[in-house]
């Protein structure tokens, strides 16, 4: 462990935030000291978790960025070990896989002639009796593809995915993301031939030779690690570790001291023993979430800043990772289960991703996905209900039988997701107001650690920032750092898929 105290750096979060900004400050020959409450793993939600030999991602993790500094780094550390994987993702609906993103004419055929009279005929009456104006999503999207479609292809998975009634989404946010298209244009657009995209590689500025060049490859393929996300931070924990810089599991955070106007140390209780220590250090990085932090602080920070803090929301998730005496139950990497009589909203197929993530082959280890709120039934529920839950819902979709599934796992992801609601970029405002120049020598760096949706790119971009300042006196902004979704993802808007930058807004209407 690197004693120099006066140099040291304290991290709170061994997620890709804060192992990035630790990397980057031995690369600057700064010492660091990493403390991660989760005493079995390093990367947060970006993490892959192992039972059995099985593998499983919270969520797959696709491995893409528009900086070609991160893409590198990715490289530089996994190297071979960060393999191309082609992409297949379907909406399964009424037994039926559509492709995904939508493709008229396997739409058409999947829905059978009768389905497809009455869509369209829903769609001639969407067009003569328009909601004027469409004062939420779900008026939005009926006016542009029909009720019958919008019940099918974007009700149910919006709902699960966010936990509120498409009747309660904005309409603008919709009108965003779906800009100009409606079904006429879909059907133009699929019988139409379309142009061929150029190379959609990134230049080494970074930035897009063709946009539409790498939402395509985006569509087609993507890269990930041999053993999942985890590998790459497992990795990168390695390399502070042989470079003299500790990452310490299970050390929980309690508080974070400040005085005289810097933070001076933190108060981390031990996961195994119980014990309760203090690490001193120079500066502080935080990838907390910042509800988390701001309570966390001693003395506390002015009533109004707590407010703030306390109206930070998020939404949850859990994954049950159930192993299935299968060799393949579908081949997709991932599936989107719009059925409404299910809970699961997607699933993840872990041996699609990689091969190297399931130990014996003539088994499939697939993750069923539930999103939810802590506290709420779901996620109070036990694991063994959860398993059973799982069991039951995969015969019902008819994927498997109950007998075929051999054993399962629940994993529970507190704050997957940092809430995009009218006020939160008020209330972080106010926080921000409050704590930068209050305590200069912490820095906020991440995801739920800036309440931002960023992707593993980004939360690794804002540790860089964050460390190059403190290496090299520098003022680089980690709030400027870019978060817009489109490059990443299909502009699906219903979920966060991978992106996790796709949320709508609530409808500012009345019901
Ligand atoms: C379902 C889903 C799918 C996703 N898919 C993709 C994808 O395909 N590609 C992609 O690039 N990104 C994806 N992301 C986003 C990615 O997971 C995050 O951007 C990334 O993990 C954020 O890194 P972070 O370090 O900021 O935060 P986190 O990953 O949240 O890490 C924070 C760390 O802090 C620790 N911590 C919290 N409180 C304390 C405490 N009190 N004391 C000590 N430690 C503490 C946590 O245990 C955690 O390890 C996805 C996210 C979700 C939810």
């Amino acid at each position: 462990m690197i004693e120099d105290a006066s140099r040291r750096v304290v991290i709170m979060g061994a997620g890709p935030a804060g192992l990035t900004a630790a990397y980057e400050l031995m690369r600057h020959h700064l010492p660091s000291i990493t403390l991660e409450k989760d005493p079995r793993f390093v990367g947060g939600i970006s993490r892959t978790e192992e039972h059995r030999g099985y593998r499983f991602d919270i969520g797959g993790h696709r491995f893409f960025s528009k900086s070609q500094e991160v893409e590198d780094l990715w490289t530089e550390v996994l190297g071979d070990d960060l393999l191309v994987r082609g992409r297949l993702s379907r909406i399964f609906y009424q037994g039926k896989y559509f492709d995904y993103p939508l493709k008229a004419s396997n739409a058409l055929l999947n829905m059978g002639p009768l389905e497809t009279v009455r869509c369209i005929a829903s769609y001639i009456w969407a067009r003569i009796h328009p909601y004027r104006p469409p004062r939420n999503l779900e008026e939005w999207v009926t006016n542009q593809f029909g009720q019958r479609l919008f019940r099918i292809f974007f009700k149910t998975y919006t709902e699960k995915v966010w936990g509120i009634s498409t009747k309660d989404l904005s309409a603008d946010w919709a009108a965003q993301r779906i800009k100009g298209l409606n079904l006429t244009e879909a059907i133009k657009g699929a019988l139409l031939p379309q142009r061929k995209p150029k190379s959609g590689k990134t230049g080494k500025d970074g930035k897009l030779a063709d946009r539409s060049a790498v939402i395509k490859t985006l569509i087609d393929e993507f890269r990930y690690p041999k053993h999942g996300p985890g590998q790459m931070w497992e990795r990168v924990a390695e390399r502070l570790r042989a470079g003299g810089n500790l990452v310490a599991l299970g050390q929980q955070v309690q508080a974070v001291r400040h005085c005289g106007g810097r933070v001076t140390e933190v108060v981390v209780r031990d996961h195994a023993s119980g014990q309760v220590g203090s690490v001193t250090g120079a500066h502080f990085i935080s990838t907390l979430p910042i509800r988390e932090l701001i309570h966390k602080l001693e003395p506390a920070p002015p009533p109004a800043v707590v407010a703030a803090a306390d109206q930070l929301k998020y939404r949850d998730f859990l994954t049950i990772a159930m192993v299935i005496n299968r060799s393949q139950v579908f081949p997709d990497n991932w599936i989107y289960i719009h059925d409404p009589s299910v809970k699961v909203g997607r699933m993840q197929n872990f041996k699609a991703w990689s091969p190297y993530m399931t130990p014996d082959d003539q088994t499939t280890c697939l993750g069923l996905e539930y999103f939810c709120f802590e506290g709420d039934g779901l996620w109070s529920a036990s694991d063994e209900e959860l398993v059973a839950l799982g069991r039951r819902e995969l015969a019902q979709l008819g994927m498997c039988k109950p007998e075929e599934t051999l054993w399962g796992v629940v994993v529970r992801q507190p704050k997957a997701y940092p809430v995009y609601d009218d006020e939160y970029k008020r209330h972080l405002a106010v926080i921000r107001r409050w704590i930068e120049p209050a305590l200069p020598n912490l820095a906020l760096v991440g995801r739920n650690g800036m309440h931002h949706y960023n992707n593993q790119d980004h939360s690794m971009m804002t540790a860089l920032l964050a460390a190059r300042n403190i290496a090299t006196g520098s003022h680089f902004d980690p709030w400027k750092v870019n978060t817009d979704a489109e490059y990443h993802e299909e502009a699906r808007f219903d979920d966060d898929d991978t992106s996790g930058r796709q949320m709508p807004k609530l409808a500012n209407v009345e019901k």
